[in-house]
């Protein structure tokens, strides 16, 4: 071990002892023998107060169903009208401590809350995508205003995190959101789509072709922003879109 990495981990044994670890969410000390590699400050509890999602679900959608005993299957939605994305991948449903810790980064700034995150949602991307040569992350964009408003882009820290760990380019600079939209919770399912329609766009068309993008966002809640972004980047000719959010909601 080279002294540089000696003197680091004596210094961070030193900053633990004064400021010993907690979890980044409910704040309790954590016990001993964590995880101590600086990636999942997140305790036991609040981790198995995340719900995780299990079949059966859409395989398209990932809409889990309510009957244990089926297979996964196409839902109704996704039978009339196949979305533009190819999946929507989630480890966890909108709802416990998950959803709390999505508020607590969104909301209340706690953006080192990434760190936390964006390893598990790593972990599981490594599991459920096909990652080919040549494919790239992209976070869904907020609009110029709304990231004035609220100072940083999650998805764009989700996504840096993921690129990192997963070793993929990333690139937050071509898709931009053209539009300023209202938040999608409190619409109809049709003001939905209308009110995502058309607002996105892609400063550069000609480098898609073929391409495979891994579309990421914290949380999926209609599923209309990420089909609105998924339409752009197909019309642009990516052959594949797959989105991948920490959390859904239960149903579209
Ligand atoms: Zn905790
Ligand atoms: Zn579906």
């Amino acid at each position: 071990m080279s002294i540089l990495l000696s003197c680091q981990k004596v210094f961070s044994s030193f900053i633990d002892i004064i400021y010993p670890p907690r979890c980044h969410i409910c704040q309790s000390f954590l016990a001993d023998d964590y995880n101590n590699n600086g990636t999942r400050p997140i305790c036991q509890d609040c981790l198995n107060n995340f719900s995780g999602i299990e079949s059966p679900f859409c395989p398209v959608c990932g809409t889990p169903f309510e009957s244990m005993e089926e297979e996964d299957h196409l839902c109704e939605a996704c039978l009339r009208k196949r979305p533009f994305y190819d999946i929507i991948a989630a480890p966890y449903l909108y709802e416990g401590g998950i959803m709390e810790a999505i508020h607590l980064l969104k909301y209340a700034g706690k953006t080192h809350l990434v760190e936390s995150l964006g390893p598990l949602l790593a972990s599981f991307a490594l599991e459920k995508l096909d990652m080919t040569d040549g494919c790239l992350i992209m976070p869904v964009p907020l609009h110029p205003k709304r990231l004035r408003e609220r100072g940083f882009n999650q998805s764009l820290l989700l996504a840096r995190v993921l690129a990192t760990l997963l070793d993929v380019e990333l690139d937050f600079l071509s898709l931009r959101r053209i539009r300023y939209t209202q938040p999608q919770t409190g619409l109809k399912t049709d003001e939905r789509r209308k009110n995502v329609s058309r607002a996105f766009e892609l400063t550069e068309k000609i480098k898609w072709k073929g391409k495979t993008v891994i579309l990421v966002d914290d949380v999926a809640t209609t599923g209309n922003t990420l089909n609105e972004c998924a339409r752009v980047l197909k019309r642009a000719g990516c052959a594949k879109v797959f989105c991948l959010v920490l959390a859904r909601a239960s149903g579209f």
